[in-house]
């Protein structure tokens, strides 16, 4: 399978803006690699303010007729999109593939969850439907409006470049707003392929946008007095960042942050469920997941056959290009990230965790250039040591041992993040009091990447989300529109009229 981007080749990836792409000549820009090979494949374009400027005056442009255009001819245009997505598919997902390095059938598997959001915002109609109550006083009526909020921007991470756009951007048109997607640097032609699909479907031009950029971008985005909302997905410090610089500038935010998701496994678990959901969980994608597991609660004497089980698996891993039929686990996003992630597993032995299994310094054979790191596995950790409390992003796995039930739900409930979290068990009674107790946005019982469906809504709790709204579902359509109560009366021909000083109530 080629690398090269069938839509972009070599050259570098530009902006989407007004439905034209722009690749400015003397515009910054940053080398885009590809993880496997550890070559630079391409290079990406950063944008300056003015670039910013110029997608979100697009939007506005955009809005009066898009925001007119009703629900139903909106849906049509995501269904015409919807099957763009499908036909590209395993276009999308190879594009993924080369710049992120996940393996290819987990790139597919992320692309299904984002055409999954697209299915449930083609039901625009149903969903914009709105409460009407008859009567509520003689001869008047009252309903709700949701409304578009006009030009709406969001931020993206690198570790999902075609589902996590795809978590705002259908849902925010579907509504009637017009959008500027500021994807990651780190992998950026996915959006830009998403764009052209969007233009082919029949999309006005300006509705969708996408200025490829980094902080400077996104600065702006954040004090512009035309972006009405933002959503954002990335690592906690700068979702808090973005949450307070949003609202001091008076618009609505959704900051969805970073993770330390914990799998509590009861003594009556069925340990080879137990052992596939902790490698698939911890491995997959290389850690590089807000859902990954990254730390396992391992309750009573069941732990040292999950610790043992665990490493023989980890140890068996099939890394290497995730292009490559079989491969289990591909390389890291970048360099850096590769060296942040060793140097914590270093941070784990001098803190005194067991490591049991140490993934640094693989070299893969024909890819010798690629970011790569092994599964790494430790034992013993506690809840004082920064491998624990800190997220690694990367194929890590913390064992932390307790005794009882009790004490794994206080060592969840105690951590600063609250994204995922999953109990292994085969007592309902178990399951519910975990479920109904825990402090965490996402649960799984004996499903270890609880990511809720298209129309159930995304997000966690605490650190790990900084706003009032969750991703996509419900949650999304009312983060996206704004309520607006109509009271109707039509007085009769013959009703006599005169002016209320007291608060009005039903007669
Ligand atoms: P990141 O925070 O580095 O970047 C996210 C976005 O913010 C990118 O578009 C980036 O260009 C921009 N950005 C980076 N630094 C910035 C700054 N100083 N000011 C303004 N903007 C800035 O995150 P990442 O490394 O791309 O992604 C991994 C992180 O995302 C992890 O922490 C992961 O847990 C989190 N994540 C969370 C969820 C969730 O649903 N909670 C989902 C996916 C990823």
């Amino acid at each position: 399978m080629s690398l090269a981007s069938p839509l972009f080749g070599d050259a570098p990836v530009g902006h989407h803006i007004g439905g034209q792409v722009l690749q400015p000549a003397d515009s910054r820009r940053q080398t885009v690699w590809n993880p496997a090979t550890g070559a630079a494949a391409r290079e990406v374009l950063l944008a300056d303010a003015a670039t910013v400027d110029a997608a979100v005056a697009a939007a506005r442009a955009a809005f009066p007729a898009w925001s007119q255009t009703p629900p139903l001819r909106r849906a049509r245009i995501l269904n015409a999109f919807l099957g763009l997505l499908n036909q590209h598919r395993d276009t999308l997902a190879a594009m993924i593939t080369a710049e992120h390095g996940k393996v290819f059938n987990d790139a597919q598997g992320e692309v299904t969850r984002g055409i999954e959001i697209v299915e449930f915002a083609c039901a625009a109609p149903q969903l914009l439907k709105t409460d009407f109550s008859d009567q509520v006083g003689t001869g008047i009526d009252n309903w709700l409006l949701r409304q578009p909020l006009g030009v709406v921007a969001g931020i993206t991470p690198f570790n999902f470049p075609v589902m996590v756009p795809m978590w705002m951007v259908p849902v925010a048109l579907a509504c009637g707003n017009c959008f500027v997607l500021k994807p990651s640097e780190r992998d950026p032609s996915p959006s830009l392929f998403m764009a052209e699909l969007l233009k082919q479907a029949g999309l006005p031009d300006g509705v969708f946008n996408v200025v490829q950029g980094d902080k400077l971008a996104v600065d702006r985005l954040l004090e512009h007095p035309d972006v009405a909302a933002l959503s954002f997905v990335g690592s906690s410090a700068i979702a808090r960042h973005i949450f307070e610089t949003g609202a001091r500038h008076g618009k609505r935010v959704q900051a969805l942050g970073g993770a330390k998701n914990h799998l509590v496994v009861m003594p009556d678990a069925d340990l080879d469920q137990v052992v596939d959901a902790l490698v698939g969980a911890a491995y997959g994608s290389a850690g590089e997941r807000c859902m990954a597991i990254s730390v396992a609660v391992l309750v009573g004497d069941i732990a040292d056959a999950v610790v043992e089980r665990v490493a023989a698996r980890a140890r068996a891993l099939k890394i290497g290009d995730g292009l490559h039929e079989g491969v289990e686990m591909g390389p890291i996003v970048t360099a850096e990230a590769r060296a942040r992630i060793e140097g914590y597993v270093g941070l784990g032995v001098e803190e005194g965790a067991q490591l049991v299994v140490d993934g640094r310094g693989l070299r893969v054979p024909g890819r010798e250039g690629g970011f790569f790191t092994g599964g790494s596995l430790f034992d013993h950790v506690t809840p004082a040591m920064r491998i624990y409390r800190e997220e690694i992003f990367g194929p890590v796995l913390a064992c932390v041992r307790v005794p009882d039930f009790e004490a794994a739900l206080a060592l969840v409930n105690g951590h600063a993040y609250a994204n995922g979290v999953a109990c292994f068990t085969r007592d309902g009674g178990t399951a519910r009091e975990f479920s109904r107790r825990v402090e965490v946005g996402m649960v799984g019982i004996n499903v270890p990447i609880p990511v809720p469906m298209a129309w159930q809504g995304f997000g966690g709790w605490k650190q790990s989300l900084y706003g009032d709204h969750h991703a996509y579902g419900e949650e999304g359509l009312r983060f996206y529109t704004r309520q607006k109560s109509v009271m109707q009366r039509w007085p009769e021909a013959r009703a006599a009229s005169a002016a209320e000083f007291t608060m009005p109530t039903a007669r």
